[in-house]
């Protein structure tokens, strides 16, 4: 089967309205609405680095997706579309069956269209998917924004992911292939939020992003941590590394000022949210448990580094 043939038979599922053209020509075009400033991140995947070889694939497709559109909703962006670059070292009908599936499931599930893309061939399975969606200009929430005594909020729980990796049996190994992108409570953050970042390498190393991109500091209150009920059997030490340190979480780390805070709770969130610390004029984030000063360091993913892959 030839590339075209792939890209007829699994990748091209247009979906009327949304885009004026899609898959089949040399671009894609779309309208974008008015007054709306365009949103894109591209995010890869590598098999053997990023996922297991032996992989699900559906879990495959709908993770390709899922990381990136949790980067549209840390921009307090609405998603729109995807495409697809795929690299594969042969064709595997049951793989590209189940990958374009869990691809599909995923788009659907969040209103998002795939509109193109490339399919190559190469030694290593790899998956590189662009991400577009819409903000209203001069309204995305940058990394840049926390304000000393701004709360420090974290949505769902921490950890899950990294301990499921280490537990592949265990329920939680679900939410590491399957995570959730938090697109709806990044869309209702727009406007209160002063900062925002989707936790993909660990919470500690994530927020330290916010806090060098706004000069400013943090404490984490550890007891606030929302953590599994599985991970609270586990030496302290441990639960605070999967929480703190876990890659592949796939939360929403955001700012928000006190005042605000309260607008949000108005609003209907279908994620929980926990204050999990407050930002201060110190340069470093520092540690508390129930107010008193632990001393801690974490180390979050870090693709070039000589230890963990
Ligand atoms: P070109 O050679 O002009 O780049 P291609 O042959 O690569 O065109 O692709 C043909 C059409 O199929 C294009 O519209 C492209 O966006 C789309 N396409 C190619 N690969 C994929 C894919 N994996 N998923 C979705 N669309 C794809
Ligand atoms: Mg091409």
């Amino acid at each position: 089967m030839a590339e075209f043939s792939i890209i007829e038979t699994y990748f091209n599922r247009p979906r009327p309205d949304a885009v004026d053209l899609g898959v089949g020509d040399d671009s894609a075009l779309l309208t974008p609405p008015p007054q709306q400033q365009l949103v894109i991140c591209a995010d890869t995947l590598v098999a053997g680095r990023h996922f297991p070889l032996d992989t699900n694939p559906h879990a495959i497709g709908w993770k390709s997706v899922a990381v990136n559109l949790s980067d549209i909703a840390a921009m307090g962006a609405t998603p729109h579309s995807i495409l697809l670059a795929l690299s594969l070292p042969q064709i595997d009908h049951d793989w590209l069956k189940g990958f374009s599936q869990g691809l599909h499931d995923c788009c659907d599930q969040f209103g998002v269209s795939l509109i193109g893309g490339d399919t190559t061939q190469s030694p290593h399975l790899t998956i590189s998917v662009t991400a577009l969606g819409w903000i209203e200009q001069g309204h995305a929430i940058p990394r840049s924004g926390a304000q000393v005594g701004d709360y420090i909020c974290v949505s769902g729980q921490v950890g899950d992911a990294a301990f499921g990796l280490d537990h592949l049996d265990h329920p939680l190994k679900q939410r590491l292939d399957y995570p959730t992108p938090r697109c709806q409570l990044g869309q209702q953050l727009k406007g209160l939020a002063s900062s925002m970042i989707d936790v993909s390498d660990g919470l500690a190393q994530d927020l330290g992003h916010i806090l060098k991109a706004s000069q400013v500091g943090a404490c984490i209150e550890l007891s606030q941590l929302p953590i599994d009920a599985a991970l609270t059997e586990l030496p302290q030490q441990k639960q605070w590394q999967y929480a703190l340190a876990g890659g592949d979480d796939y939360e929403l780390c955001f700012t928000i000022s006190p005042q605000n805070y309260q607008q949000l709770l108005q609003k209907p969130l279908n994620t929980p949210i926990h204050i999990i610390g407050k930002i201060n004029n110190q340069n470093r984030l520092s540690f508390e448990q129930n107010g008193v000063d632990r001393s801690l360091h974490f180390h979050g993913y870090q693709h070039f580094a000589k230890t963990r892959d």
